[in-house]
């Protein structure tokens, strides 16, 4: 029987989490694996690329408008290379719990048997610049055992990527849950490899990948593509073809250990800043 990964991708709103998770999951079928999707933000764009034009309601919005009595299909849709795309759904920002939607769609799922046996991974992409409330349910009660955190070398990013630490520090030490690594989805910032490695390190993780910038990405997203349907021959399709790759082989995992903001800002300005 194989081993059923499922995997909570955090990092800053903005940084790349719904365009990198998509892009790796394009990259792990292709590899043969069946993934799963879950878009964790009520923003709802978590599966677009990966759906083209076919329009997911949110499973929120499908239990309003139809009850608590619904089929898998409903909520489940079918997208680029056999991926099962789910939509959370929820209030906007500052409305509401906005984790509801969240902690709804989970256990819906598991009532319809969505984590069935066929599946290799599952991917929670979840936004938030902290792990708190509705928005660690993905980590909490160990559905998700594994975490990735994406951010680049600019210093709001790296902020925001300590304080993830700082929540998942409090939920592993209860739990299972560990940090796979940082992910990092490059902002063309001087010196920024090495930054993201400093500061992984201090983390006591390790730089899983470096993601470089490239308009392809845009150029893609226009089309509602993951950059590997839309371009396989390009460099940025290879790209995340490795990341996949580095996920699928990756063994390290651990209990972050969160620095101070000094130390932060010490690390910014030693690599970040160093000519
Ligand atoms: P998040 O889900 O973290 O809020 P998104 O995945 O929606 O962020 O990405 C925000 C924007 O950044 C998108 O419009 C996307 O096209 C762009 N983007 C993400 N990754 C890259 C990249 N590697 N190169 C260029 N643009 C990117
Ligand atoms: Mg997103």
């Amino acid at each position: 029987m194989k081993e059923l990964r499922q995997i909570a991708i955090y990092g800053k709103g903005g940084i790349g989490k719904s365009t990198t998770t998509q892009n790796l999951t394009a990259g792990l079928t292709e590899l043969g694996k069946q993934v799963m999707v879950v878009g964790c933000d009520p923003k709802a764009d978590s599966t677009r690329l990966l759906l083209g034009g076919l329009a997911q309601k949110t499973v929120l919005d499908t239990i309003r408008d139809e009850g608590e009595d619904i089929d898998l299909d409903d909520i489940m849709k079918t997208g680029y290379g056999n991926t099962l795309c789910v939509g959370s759904g929820g209030p906007e920002p500052g409305v509401g719990c906005a984790g509801r939607g969240i902690i709804t769609s989970i256990n819906m799922l598991e009532d319809l048997g969505a984590y069935d046996d066929d599946l290799d991974f599952v991917f929670y992409d979840v936004l938030g610049d902290v792990v708190c409330g509705g928005f660690a349910m993905p980590i909490r009660e160990g559905k998700a055992k594994e975490i990735y955190i994406v951010a680049s070398g600019e210093m709001m990013a790296l902020y925001a990527a300590n304080n993830i630490s700082k929540g998942i520090q409090r939920y592993a030490k209860r739990g299972g849950v560990r940090l796979g690594g940082i992910i990092c989805n490059s902002r063309n910032v001087d010196h920024e490899k090495e930054l993201l490695e400093a500061f992984a390190k201090e983390l006591g993780t390790k730089l899983l990948y470096f993601v470089p910038r490239d308009n392809i990405v845009q150029r893609a997203e226009i089309k509602r593509k993951t950059v590997i349907e839309y371009d396989p021959e390009s460099n940025q399709a290879q790209e995340y073809r490795n990341l996949a790759q580095a996920v699928l082989e990756n063994k390290d995992f651990v209990i972050p250990k969160p620095m101070t903001q000094e130390r932060l800002e010490e690390i910014l300005l030693q690599y970040g800043m160093g000519e």
